[in-house]
């Protein structure tokens, strides 16, 4: 049997509008403001497969409340855009992966009920008992708020390391930006994609500067785990010549999917 293939589709959630670059790309271009879309991938796959990963962000209510002001035009409720975009139904989804459990990742986990959802078993640990400075971000339990997360915590598959969960779909550990940050290595007709989360905000993060080969995002759980997990990308890009989707560019959002079909010349 051939190896399934898949076709990857950026979905649109939303933004934070006024966002400090730095927190992207760490100790550059600080003050500077940029925006931060959320982002969700669609997976279709030659097999039939419909995979998501990630659900985005929380309401802009509830973000202005907890998180800080949003801008999510309407049309950007993801089970409205699945439906609409792609005739999904949340049922029709053969399981989700979630890069992580911040709450711009995972505040939509509860709007597929009984799905299973694909998390790496350090990062629920983390998200359970964050340092402090971690607790909003994961709404974790002593944020004092329910976050989306726990309420669909019982759909939580969870994976330890470098897993192959399906035929043409490995969960590579990354950790940096969190504990248990995981990205998607998805095999696709033009070779292997990963969408990276977090680990890689922007593709600046991936072609640095002229001082730096690549540039850590400015919000870490471990710097020295990030510039390792820098190094097992590299070896990635190596020896498997994976392309990378980063997990809050702008520029993402420019093609409709991924591999973008070739001009012909
Ligand atoms: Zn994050």
């Amino acid at each position: 049997m051939p190896k399934a293939t898949y076709r990857i589709y950026p979905i649109y959630l939303g933004e934070i509008p006024e966002h400090d670059k730095s927190s992207f790309t760490y100790m550059v271009d600080m003050g500077k403001k940029t925006t931060c879309p959320f982002i969700s991938f669609l997976l279709l796959g030659s097999n039939g497969r419909k995979i998501l990963v990630d659900t985005g962000p929380c309401d802009a209510e509830w973000a202005a409340e907890y998180h800080m002001p949003l801008n999510i035009p309407a049309g950007c409720e993801l089970t409205a855009i699945l439906k609409e975009r792609f005739q999904i139904a949340p049922e029709d989804l053969d399981y989700l992966i979630c890069t992580h459990l911040h709450w711009d990742h995972s505040c939509g986990n509860h709007k597929f009920p009984g799905k299973k959802i694909y998390v790496q078993k350090r990062e629920l640990e983390y998200a359970l008992d964050p340092l402090p400075i971690h607790r909003g971000t994961y709404e974790s339990p002593q944020y004092g708020v329910v976050s989306s997360w726990v309420k669909a915590k019982d759909q939580l598959e969870l994976v330890d390391g470098d897993t192959e969960i399906d035929d043409g779909i490995r969960l590579v550990l990354l950790p940096g930006h969190s504990d248990g940050m995981q990205g998607v290595l998805v095999h696709t007709e033009d070779g292997e994609y990963l969408l990276a989360g977090d680990c890689i905000n922007l593709y600046e993060n991936w072609t640095g500067n002229a001082k730096l080969r690549h540039i850590i995002g400015g919000l870490h759980s471990d710097v020295k785990a990030y510039f390792k997990t820098y190094e097992k990308i590299e070896a990635l890009e190596r020896d498997e010549h994976i392309r990378i989707i980063p997990g809050h560019d702008p520029a993402v959002l420019e093609h409709e999917a991924y591999p973008v079909p070739h001009t012909p010349v």
